[in-house]
């Protein structure tokens, strides 16, 4: 048997996999609705890219029946770990696939390293300390901008995606901030470290994650928000995990916004009369459990009418941008989005909207690429675009 005790991303999931599934194969569809959801399995139909198909992957290296070889890269990597297969799955290791993937990617990569330009996660990161290689921000600008202080009781994560990709969902989730008055400041921020977890490229995660919490403590802050899906899982479950606690609490905005509105505090001046599919993140959804949060902050916007996709909350169809698929399988990546636009499009919806910028991303780039005429936008846009009075 191979000994794993030095896997930081968890000894005990890998060794899940020697007696736990069955292959009963219930997580390939929908649990009793049969949808497919499963992004991975239906793209290579091959056992491989199912979930039970890498634990009889992990059960194979760690037993030494299975040698590694560049050939095992696909089936380890090509999965956006979106976790529909947790959901479907009935046995006692259900809760714990993504897990174990992400432990037999850790194991892969000391093997034969990550799928194809995967690496470039990492490298970027140390280079420029964020996954996209653009020069670091400090984002003192922004306090500036934004008149913020050096310490404050909130600290906004901004996030990677956010800062550097999609700048208007950061812009509006800034002045609704500003218009809730919040008392917050930023940090000069290193990446939450998800990418590098999902793709099992732990060498610097450590590192990251006790300087993001070191800058935090020196904010002055007991809270953090974000209004990234995968920043908001990675600190509020990957910290832990990792063995590096902190003494501060993490808010999605979406939790924010739920706040304030139960609390009357928000006053609406004009409405949004558009129809609106949403579209759970895996990070927050299948990953976290929210899933009635975000569709009771839409309804209680006036004028919009939210709409579901036929497959909706723990069996949503991923995006196709998590788990590393979107720098190692980009084609593939928006094929996924495709799939969930082409959804989207039945229900009538002119806008898609999520609560992560990295859904954001993806499905605006499937839009453009296959010209659909939906209107992809974050709820803290949706919120921008209205004229509304937050009550302090
Ligand atoms: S992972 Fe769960 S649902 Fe899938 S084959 Fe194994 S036991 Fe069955
Ligand atoms: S995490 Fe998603 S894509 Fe990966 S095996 Fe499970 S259902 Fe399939």
């Amino acid at each position: 048997m191979v000994e794993v005790d030095d896997s930081l991303l968890g000894k005990e999931f890998l060794e899940m996999a020697l007696d736990r599934c069955i292959k009963c194969s219930t997580c390939k569809y929908g649990y009793k609705t049969f949808d497919k959801t499963c992004p991975s399995g239906e793209k290579f139909l091959f056992e491989s890219y199912w979930a039970s198909g890498r634990i009889r992957i992990i059960r194979g290296v760690l037993s030494g029946e299975l040698e590694w070889s560049d050939e095992l890269k696909d089936p380890i990597f090509a999965c956006p770990t979106c976790g529909a297969c947790m959901d479907s799955c009935q046995a006692p290791h259900a809760d714990y696939i993504v897990d174990m993937i992400e432990a037999l990617r850790e194991l892969a990569v000391r093997h034969i390293g990550p799928a194809d330009r995967q690496e470039l996660l990492v490298s970027r990161c140390e280079e420029n300390c964020n996954p996209y290689g653009e020069e670091n921000s400090d984002n003192e600008e922004l306090k500036k901008k934004y008149n913020l202080p050096d310490k404050a009781e909130w600290v906004y994560f901004i996030g990677c995606t956010s800062n550097y990709r999609q700048q208007s969902l950061r812009d509006a989730t800034l002045r609704f901030l500003k218009k809730a008055g919040i008392a917050f400041t930023l940090i000069d921020e290193h990446c939450c470290t998800s990418p590098m977890i999902r793709t099992g490229q732990t060498s610097i995660v450590k590192e990251y994650m006790k300087y993001n919490i070191a800058q935090i403590e020196k904010a002055g802050a007991s809270k953090v928000i974000t209004s990234c899906a995968g920043c908001y899982r990675t600190l509020k479950r990957d910290f832990d995990k990792f063995g590096e606690p902190y003494n501060f609490e993490v808010f999605h905005s979406l939790e924010l916004v739920k706040q304030l509105m139960d609390e009357g505090k928000i006053k609406f001046k004009s409405s949004y009369d558009k129809t609106v599919t949403y579209h759970d993140p895996c990070h927050l959804g299948r990953h976290m459990g929210i899933y009635e949060l975000p569709r009771e902050v839409y309804r209680r916007i006036p004028g919009l009418n939210l709409v579901e996709m036929k497959r909706n909350r723990n069996f949503a169809w991923c995006c196709g941008a998590g788990g590393g698929v979107k720098i190692g399988y980009p084609d593939w990546s928006v094929e996924i989005s495709k799939e969930r636009l082409e959804e989207a499009s039945e229900t009538r919806a002119k806008v898609v909207s999520s609560t992560c910028p990295f859904c954001r991303t993806n499905l605006s780039d499937a839009a453009e690429k296959y010209k659909f005429d939906l209107q992809i936008l974050d709820l803290m846009e949706i919120l921008d675009q209205l004229d509304i009075e937050i009550l302090n």
